[in-house]
């Protein structure tokens, strides 16, 4: 089922120039309070609400001071994001387009399954990375999202699921900042949104639900295993740096030895005792068996060194500008068996809200392109990949 529900959802209500105060974790709230004049517990009152019961107008906090609401409503805000499309899928996965301004949407995507709900986040809108399997690297970089558009992300669509399914309970177990952008370029806003994430006083996600994907910015993965070690992914997609330069542009400033390094020295502090591998599987460009035996080959050198990983095999999603096709079943099928023998924990992605251009890879792909990178890619799409020459239809 298709369900597009164009509505527009802001809180009119206050001026801009007030704080939103979404874009605080606790110990920000807590500063903010104490020029106030409040002392931390009420920021942390304020905090159980805005975030364990969603409310924004600060009206409902019945048990804050009467001075203190009045104050607030003066100098503060809690503004979520525009909501410009819901669309549901047969499968019960749920994608938001929300509005964040000057003509740029974001995605967030829910995927409800048996034993959890996992929320497919945002972190910027567009992204610079550019990778050629992507939807959203095909639409270039337009910004970075601030923390409380990473946060209203999760604050509107928890309370959103908790008010349309009927529940009291937590309705999203998980989070993976998977969606628009590379998380690990927009740190400075990331870091307060995970640990709004984490905080026993808001959502409460232990960290090993907690997932930040990259694409491998070396640098910032150490900053992430000291600040917040969470579970970690690392969208790897081919077995050497020759056919990883074309995928993964990023590849050039930090190949796949020194990317796997990082892996290892994050492997210390990350909250699972692995590291998962994404790999995207593409039609004829990285997904034949000699490229499985040098994706074992690679984990046995780096396995040897203590690095543990698990490999999640992506089917590709066709998107036009992309000139890249889908890997046969039997292909995924054959390339998996080959990891599995070598010892390597391999999974398949189930692909989920295929009606609805859920899945990663198609987030926003309506968008329009704003940087002139579509016509630069176009230029460059027929290219070698993997030994194989892959054109344009
Ligand atoms: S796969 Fe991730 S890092 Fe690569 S272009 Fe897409 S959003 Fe950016």
């Amino acid at each position: 089922m298709l369900c597009a529900v164009p509505v527009r959802e802001r809180n009119a209500w206050c001026p801009d120039v007030t704080a939103n105060l979404l874009d605080f974790d606790l110990d920000g709230l807590a500063a903010f309070c104490e020029q106030l004049g409040e002392k931390r517990f009420r920021a942390t009152q304020l905090f159980r609400w805005i975030h364990q019961r969603g409310a924004s107008d600060f009206g409902q906090m019945t048990d804050l001071a009467k001075s203190l609401r009045e104050k607030l409503a003066g100098v503060a805000r809690v503004e979520g994001l525009a909501v410009v499309s819901r669309h549901e899928s047969t499968d019960g996965t749920v994608k938001w387009l929300f509005d964040v301004g000057n003509g740029d949407v974001i995605e967030t995507v829910f995927i409800p399954e048996a034993d959890r709900g996992t929320l497919c986040i945002s972190s910027q809108a567009g992204c610079a990375v550019g990778c050629r399997f992507c939807s959203t690297g095909h639409q270039g970089f337009s910004r970075n999202l601030t923390t409380a558009e990473i946060v209203a992300q999760l604050w509107f669509a928890e309370h959103f699921l908790r008010a349309h399914l009927g529940r009291q309970d937590r309705v999203i177990s998980n989070v993976v900042m998977m969606g628009m952008g590379e998380p690990l370029q927009n740190y400075a806003q990331l870091l307060p949104a995970l640990r709004v994430m984490l905080d026993d006083h808001a959502y409460g996600l232990s960290r090993r639900r907690v997932t930040v994907s990259t694409s491998g910015v070396v640098p910032m993965i150490d900053r992430l295993a000291e600040d917040c070690p969470v579970a970690l992914a690392v969208s790897l997609h081919a077995p050497y740096d020759e056919l990883r330069d074309n995928l993964v542009p990023l590849n050039k400033k930090y190949p796949i030895d020194e990317l796997l390094a990082a892996c290892l020295r994050y492997q210390g502090a990350a909250p699972r005792d692995f590291i998962t591998f994404e790999y995207c599987m593409l039609d004829g460009v990285n997904d034949q068996p000699e490229h499985a035996r040098a994706l074992v080959a690679l984990m046995k050198v780096h396995g040897d060194l203590g690095l543990s990983c698990k490999f999640n095999l992506i089917p590709f999603n066709p998107f036009p500008a992309s000139g890249l096709k889908r890997s046969d079943m039997s292909q995924v099928v054959a390339f998996s068996k080959i990891l599995l023998e070598a010892g390597i924990v391999t999974t398949v992605r189930k692909t989920r809200g295929d009606d609805i251009d859920a899945a990663c890879g198609q987030l926003a792909g309506d968008v329009q392109d704003r940087t002139g990178v579509d016509r630069r890619m176009a230029a460059q799409r027929q290219v070698m990949l993997g030994g194989i020459k892959v054109v344009v239809a």
